[in-house]
């Protein structure tokens, strides 16, 4: 695709991702973890696929899509050598077979049901699929995940899974008005992100805590993340089309 060195775009992603990486090298170092031990999610929903190929030119090597069909429509116009994809949005049974294999990690597992069905479309295709498994942190009404206390027996039960690999956990953190609240909620996942990883169950492997955002990935990083994801902070506000 035609790059137009005129669109102040391109600049300020490159400009958005120095200040994002100084950020979490800092946090990092401050939790007494290197900047290496922290992956960089570029959460690229609604994004041109230009702008985010300008993202991996300047080293982003992990992108997340929110919708099965976004990231098949646009995944043949990116760069992807070299780059993972995850899924983190909310996945519909009968979207599953569409993205096995394709997703490097599908984080959004938040249900058992969910688990089998990918798992069924894994074996099928001869692989086995890592997932994380998503936690309702702030256990808010309109969102999806497992509730933080019902999450480690569920986790322990998709273990028994044959062709899903447990990776870790993932949430996004509810709306706080006080910080010292958004801490308690990471520090929670934190904790029961420790506690499954002290069970060393056979298929489960607490290598990934997912979480913090463009607003807060700072703190979730100081609390124990060691993969946040990052959308608006790069490439802006996003603009959402009518999608029907
Ligand atoms: C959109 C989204 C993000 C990124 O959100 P920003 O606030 O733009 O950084 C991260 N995780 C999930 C699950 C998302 O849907």
């Amino acid at each position: 695709m035609e790059r137009l060195s005129t669109d102040p775009k391109f600049a300020d992603i490159e400009e958005n991702l120095k200040v994002i990486r100084e950020r979490i090298a800092a946090a990092a170092s401050e939790s007494g973890r290197s900047p290496d031990d922290i992956s960089f999610m570029a959460v690229t929903k609604t994004i041109q696929p230009v702008y985010i190929n300008h993202a991996i030119d300047c080293g982003i090597n992990l992108i997340g899509e929110n919708r099965v069909q976004e990231y098949l429509e646009k995944a043949p116009d990116l760069n992807l050598d070299g780059v993972s994809f995850h899924l983190i949005g909310h996945l519909q049974t009968n979207k599953v077979k569409k993205i096995v294999g394709k997703a490097d990690v599908i984080e959004s597992v938040d249900s058992v049901n969910l688990a089998n069905e990918i798992s069924k479309h894994a074996k099928n295709a001869g692989i086995t699929q890592d997932i994380l498994i998503e936690i309702n942190a702030g256990s808010e009404y309109s969102k999806f995940g497992f509730d933080p206390g019902e999450v480690k027996e569920k986790v322990l039960e998709i273990g028994e899974t044959e062709a899903v690999r447990v990776k870790g956990l993932m949430c996004v953190a509810p709306i706080c008005d006080k910080k010292s609240d958004l801490i308690k909620i990471f520090q929670n996942m934190y904790n029961i992100f420790i506690d499954i990883k002290a069970k060393k169950s056979d298929n489960i492997f607490m290598d990934i805590l997912s979480m913090g955002m463009s607003g807060d990935y700072e703190e979730a990083i100081l609390c124990g993340a060691n993969l946040v994801r990052v959308g608006s902070a790069i490439f802006g506000p996003r603009i959402y089309r009518d999608r029907h």
